[in-house]
């Protein structure tokens, strides 16, 4: 199971579905991507094997320049193109490697509060509640923030949102997460082989952190929320 999220300087479905291939060691039952084009979100998604994927998007393709993939190990939710991230909320759309533990009470909180999950993970929870953040008012950076705030258990993310042309926000708890360096391009992905061919220049999140990522950079917060630098390296990683 692998994430992959690029802020880029041209159509960047090709370059997800490439740096998907390069998490599928890591194994996998579905997959999908998803990018804003002209402001809207769009996602492709299916079950199987990688190539699934490459042949929906060859046959029906996803314009952006900006969007994140997913390949699923699901532990929540059967392995089906519904289950299969990224889910969708509204204007949110989120990638999640990992476990929401308390996927449960959030799950009635938003069923009590309106919103009507369609999918039986405990992924889409995050897309549900960060919409329902967005729809009371907060801007999409403070209502990934809140969001994240409420979720518990070890997990890695992406958050990619409508109208959002140059805005990633990523988090890490328990699960590596990867922030590429480019030249006016940023990327995010599990580990530094996912993110090989487009850059070497990598930073490592550490744990609790959140990152704001577009294409100047990455502003990212420490779990108390302050602002923090993680080094930049240059990795050799054969690709
Ligand atoms: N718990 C999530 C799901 O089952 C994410 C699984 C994963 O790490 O790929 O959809």
């Amino acid at each position: 199971c692998g994430i992959v999220g690029i802020v880029g300087e041209r159509e960047v479905a090709p370059d997800i579905v490439a740096a998907l291939h390069r998490l599928e060691y890591r194994g996998y039952d579905s997959a999908g991507i998803a990018t804003v084009d002209s402001g809207a979100l769009r996602r492709r998604r299916a079950v199987g094997k990688l190539s699934q994927l490459a042949a929906l998007v060859t046959a029906e393709p996803i314009a952006g320049r900006i969007g994140i993939g997913h390949t699923r190990w699901a532990t929540h939710g059967a392995p089906t193109t519904a289950n299969a991230h990224p889910h969708q909320a509204g204007p949110v759309a989120v990638v999640h490697n990992g476990i929401i533990e308390n996927y449960r009470a959030l799950r009635e909180e938003l069923t009590a509060a309106g919103r009507n999950l369609e999918t039986d993970t405990d992924t889409e929870t995050i897309a549900q509640l960060c919409a329902l953040l967005m729809q009371r008012g907060l801007d999409p950076e403070d209502a990934a923030a809140a969001t994240l705030a409420r979720l518990e258990g070890a997990f890695a993310l992406c958050f990619l949102f409508e109208g959002e042309d140059d805005l990633i926000v990523a988090a890490r708890r328990g699960s590596p997460l990867a922030i590429g360096y480019g030249d006016g391009e940023m990327f995010v992905g599990s580990d530094a082989l996912a993110l090989a061919p487009l850059t070497n220049r990598v930073a490592y999140l550490e744990e609790g952190d959140r990152a704001v990522i577009r294409r100047s950079g990455a502003v990212i917060h420490n779990a108390a929320g302050e602002i923090v630098d993680r080094p930049i390296r240059t990795v050799s990683v054969e690709s």
